[in-house]
């Protein structure tokens, strides 16, 4: 059994963590909000009063914050204390840039990086069912390996330093993108007099066909139960795919690339939660969608 420090407790980071714990490590955790370490320590984790202190000794140093400059910093405070050689896995949905800022950073202090974002929201983060998808040297992706399958259904080797993340953004700005085109493609039958039902019957078995719509359907009532069905509480807050649009973006224009539906996509969710979007599901732009005035 593997000691692991683990950071940032919030909605992913607590029942990642709680999972390691559940299976035999011996976990320390760190946050900067009390009563996150206290439920970890409910949960059968060891409470840290420091990130530095959480990861003194431990093989596996594993992060969950919210955003690239938090998880830099995060990093730069830990380096001084980490054990040499120990594996530190950026969970985090963060810049391709920072995540490669990371990789040189932690590579030069002798420790093994990783970036490895996640997909499968809360849900899959309690069920110890996500999708890792993974950034850095083949040695410590290896060791990682056994702790990712305790965490997580599916874990993929992307390549190098970075790759974990770019992957993430391409994934989620293709989700976007498909929410907005289910979101479209719904609205519109019901302004053509199709019933909702109809509209799901055939989609969800045509050509049109996709997560969006056979397992997240924006429209209530039919198809699997999703945020629809339950007054668009997230779910994947319109915050969270706003973000990661913005990365997205952000990377796009790094690399000289267009992606003008990205960048499309972006622009409305950014109306929807000036709108009425924010704390609401993604898939609830389906409503602002629906008053959306033809240009
Ligand atoms: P969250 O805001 O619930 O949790 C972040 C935690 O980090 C908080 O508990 C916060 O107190 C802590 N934190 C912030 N700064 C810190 C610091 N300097 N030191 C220690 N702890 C600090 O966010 P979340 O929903 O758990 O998401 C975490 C990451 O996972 C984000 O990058 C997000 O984009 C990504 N993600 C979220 C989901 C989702 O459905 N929530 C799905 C996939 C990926």
């Amino acid at each position: 059994m593997a000691e692991v420090a683990f950071i940032g407790l919030g909605n992913m980071g607590l029942p990642m963590a709680s999972n390691l714990a559940a299976a035999g490590h011996t976990v320390r955790v760190y946050d900067t909000v009390a009563e996150a370490i206290v439920k970890a320590v409910a949960a059968g984790m060891q409470p840290s009063s420091s990130a530095a202190k959480a990861v003194s000794g431990a093989d596996f140093i594993i992060t969950m914050l919210p955003n690239g400059p938090i998880a830099l910093a995060v990093l730069a405070e830990i380096l001084p204390s980490a054990m040499r050689g120990a594996v530190v896995i950026d969970c985090s949905t963060i810049d391709v840039a920072s995540a490669r800022e990371a990789h040189r950073i932690a590579g030069e202090a002798g420790l093994l990086p990783l970036d490895a974002p996640v997909s499968g929201g809360t849900g899959g983060a309690a069920a110890g069912t996500l999708t890792f998808m993974v950034g850095g040297a083949k040695d410590a992706f290896d060791k990682a390996l056994p702790l990712f399958e305790v965490m997580g259904g599916k874990t993929v080797h992307c390549g190098d330093g970075g790759s974990g993340q770019a992957a993430k953004i391409c994934n989620n700005m293709l989700l976007g993108i498909s929410m907005i085109g289910a979101c479209e493609a719904f609205s519109l039958a019901e302004k053509l007099g199709l019933s909702a039902q109809a509209a799901f019957d055939v989609i969800s078995t045509s050509s049109g066909s996709c997560w969006s719509v056979n397992t997240y359907c924006p429209v209530p009532g039919v198809g699997p139960k999703s945020p629809a069905d339950n007054d668009y509480k997230p779910g994947f807050a319109a915050e969270l795919m706003a973000k990661d649009l913005g990365l997205s973006q952000e990377a796009a224009a790094n690399a000289g690339h267009a992606t003008p539906l990205g960048a499309h996509a972006l622009a409305l969710y950014r109306s929807f939660l000036e709108k009425n979007g924010a704390g609401r599901d993604f898939s609830a732009i389906i409503d602002y969608l629906r008053t959306a005035k033809r240009s």
